[in-house]
C-alpha cells in the first residue's frame, strides 16, 4: 500500500553473459558489445579465458579490469590447453577442441555460482560467439534464452551455412593435394545464394581447402552452422545492412532472428566510455599518435598503415620482401610487427639497411591501438590481411585497403572488398619486392585505382556512420535485440 515503508521490489536488471571465442578479433568486437549493452542498463559479465585474462593485465597492468565498472564484470573459464606463459596467439584449432571439451561445465558452473552471488542479478541471457556454440546448448539446458554473436562477415558467415551444400555437391573435401594448384580452386561457385557474382571456390573460407572428410575445422563449422545456430534465439552480426546485403538476405533466409549491429564502436555508447576497458592483448606503442601527427598536413592521408591481425603469421623471406617493397615505395607507413608474426620463431629482424634507408618516413612497432590510427587523419591506405575487423575499420575509417588475405574468411572479405565495395586492390599471395613496391605506390596515388578506392572508402564510411547512428539500421537492430532480452528477463 502507499503508506507501507516497504520498498517495493524492483524488477531484476538484466543479466547478460557474455562469451568471446578467445581470440583479439572475437574479443574486441564482444567488449563493444559489452558496453553497448551496459550503456543501456544491462549488469553484464564478460568471460575470458584464464589465459587471456592474464594477457589484459600484462598489457593494461595489473589491477586494470579488478574494478570493472559497476555492472560490468570480467569472470574467466580455463581454456583446455595446457599452461603457457607467453602472450603468443594460440593455436586456434586445438583452442575450439579445447574449448568445446571443458567449456560446457565451466560455463554451467559459472552461471550457477552468478546466480548465488549477492547484488548480482540472476543471469537473464547469455550471447556465446560463433565459434563458442557449446555455449548456446548449455544455456538452453539451463532454460535461458541464448544468442550467437557471429563477429565475422556475413558474406563468410553465408558460406559457412553452404558448407553442407559444399560437401553435399561433392565440391568437399577435395580429391586430393593437386586441386591446390591444378585450377580447381576457380571452379564457379555462383549457384551459391548470397556470394557475390562470378566467386569461386577460391573465394570461400579456407577451412574448406581440405581433402580430409573429417577435418576439424569443417566438422566444427558445419555442426555450428547446422545445429548451433538454429537452436539460438537469433543471431547477431557486425555488419550492416547495406554492405551486405545479399548476404544477409540469404543469412536471414536460414535464420530470421538476425540482428545486424554494426560496425560496432563508440557511437553505439557515450563518448569515451569506460576507457579503461579495453581488450588488446597486446601493449600498444604509444609512439604511433604522435609520429603520425608528424605526417598530418590537412591533405588526403599520406602514410600507409600495414598490419596483418593477431593470427597471421609469415616468413622470414615474405618479411623481407615486404620491408624492402615498402622502403622503395617511396612512401611513408606505420608497420605493425607483432611478436609473433615470423614462422620460424622469432629469429627475424629488420633487414639491414633498411632503418638507414627509410630513416623518418617509416615506423615499425609490435602493436598499436589500431582503430586510433585508422581515424587519424594522416592514415591514406592500410595493407591489411582483411580479419573482419580490420575491414570494418578500416571502411568506418574510409581508408581504403591493399588486400593480402592470409586465411579463413579473409579472402571472402578481400574478394568483396575488391569487387564489391570497391575500396581495395588486390595483392597476389607469393608478393615480391617489386610488386609491393608497385601496388603500395597504386594504391597511394592521387589518380587511378587507387583514388577510385579512396573515394568508395570515404562513401562507405558515410554509410558505415549512418547505419549506426540514430534512425541507422544497425541502431535499430541493436535497440530491437535490447528490447528483446530484457523483455525476456522480466
Ligand atoms: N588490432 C589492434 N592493434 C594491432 C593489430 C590489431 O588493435 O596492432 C586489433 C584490430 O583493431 C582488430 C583486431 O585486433 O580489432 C584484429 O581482428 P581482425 O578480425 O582484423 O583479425 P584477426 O586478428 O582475427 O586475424
Amino acid at each position: 500500500s502507499l503508506l507501507s515503508s516497504e520498498p517495493r521490489p524492483q524488477p531484476a536488471k538484466p543479466h547478460a553473459l557474455l562469451i568471446p571465442y578467445p581470440a583479439q578479433g572475437h574479443v574486441n568486437p564482444f567488449l563493444k558489445l559489452a558496453k553497448a549493452l551496459h550503456a543501456r542498463g544491462f549488469h553484464v559479465t564478460f568471460v575470458n579465458t584464464e589465459y587471456n585474462h592474464g594477457r589484459l593485465l600484462r598489457a593494461r597492468g595489473a589491477g586494470a579490469f579488478d574494478a570493472g565498472a559497476e555492472g560490468l564484470r570480467f569472470e574467466t573459464i580455463p581454456d583446455g590447453l595446457p599452461p603457457s606463459g607467453l602472450d603468443a596467439t594460440q593455436d586456434i584449432w586445438a583452442l575450439c577442441e579445447a574449448t568445446r571439451r571443458t567449456g560446457p561445465a565451466a560455463v554451467r558452473a559459472l552461471v550457477e555460482r552468478l546466480d548465488r552471488t549477492d547484488g548480482v542479478p540472476p543471469v537473464s541471457c547469455v550471447v556465446a560467439d560463433g565459434a563458442m556454440g557449446y555455449a548456446v546448448h548449455v544455456a538452453k539446458e539451463m532454460g535461458l534464452p541464448a544468442y550467437i554473436f557471429f563477429t565475422h562477415s556475413a558474406c563468410g558467415f553465408v558460406a559457412y551455412l553452404n558448407f553442407d551444400q559444399l560437401v553435399k555437391r561433392g565440391y568437399v573435401p577435395f580429391k586430393d593435394e593437386s586441386c591446390f594448384t591444378n585450377g580447381y580452386l576457380d571452379t564457379p561457385v555462383d549457384w551459391m545464394g548470397g556470394m557475390l557474382p562470378g566467386a569461386r571456390l577460391r573465394d570461400l573460407p579456407t577451412f574448406i581447402r581440405t581433402t580430409d572428410p573429417d577435418d576439424t575445422m569443417l566438422t566444427i563449422i558445419i555442426k555450428q552452422c547446422e545445429l548451433d545456430s538454429p537452436v539460438a534465439d537469433g543471431i547477431l552480426l557486425n555488419t550492416f545492412d547495406e554492405l551486405e546485403r545479399r548476404a544477409l538476405d540469404a543469412t536471414r533466409a536460414r535464420l530470421p532472428n538476425n540482428f545486424t549491429v554494426g560496425p560496432l564502436g563508440p557511437d553505439v555508447y557515450p563518448p569515451s566510455y569506460l576507457p579503461s576497458l579495453t581488450s588488446s592483448l597486446w601493449r600498444d606503442d604509444e609512439r604511433c599518435a604522435a609520429w603520425l601527427d608528424g605526417f598530418d598536413d590537412g591533405a588526403a592521408g599520406s602514410v600507409l598503415y600495414v598490419n596483418f591481425g593477431s593470427i597471421t603469421v609469415v616468413t622470414s623471406e615474405q618479411m623481407d620482401e615486404f620491408a624492402w617493397g615498402l622502403a622503395a615505395s617511396g612512401c611513408p607507413f606505420l608497420w605493425v610487427v607483432r611478436p609473433d608474426m615470423v614462422r620460424d620463431g622469432g629469429g627475424w629482424a629488420l633487414p639491414e639497411g633498411f632503418a638507414e634507408e627509410v630513416g623518418a618516413r617509416g615506423l615499425t612497432v609490435g602493436w598499436c591501438d589500431q582503430e586510433a590510427v585508422l581515424e587519424h587523419p594522416a592514415t591514406g591506405g592500410f595493407l591489411s590481411h582483411c580479419g573482419w575487423n580490420s575491414t570494418l575499420e578500416s571502411l568506418r575509417a574510409g581508408v581504403p585497403l591493399l588486400c593480402w588475405p592470409f586465411f579463413s574468411e579473409q579472402v571472402t572479405n578481400a574478394r568483396y572488398a575488391c569487387d564489391e565495395w570497391g575500396v581495395g586492390l588486390e595483392m597476389p599471395r607469393e608478393v615480391g619486392r617489386d610488386q609491393v613496391e608497385a601496388v603500395v605506390r597504386e594504391l597511394m596515388a592521387a589518380d587511378g585505382r587507387g583514388a577510385a578506392a579512396r573515394r568508395r572508402a570515404a562513401e562507405w564510411k558515410e554509410k558505415a556512420k549512418a547505419a549506426v547512428a540514430p534512425g541507422g539500421s544497425s541502431r535499430d537492430n541493436l535497440e530491437r535485440f535490447v528490447q528483446e532480452i530484457a523483455s525476456r528477463a522480466a
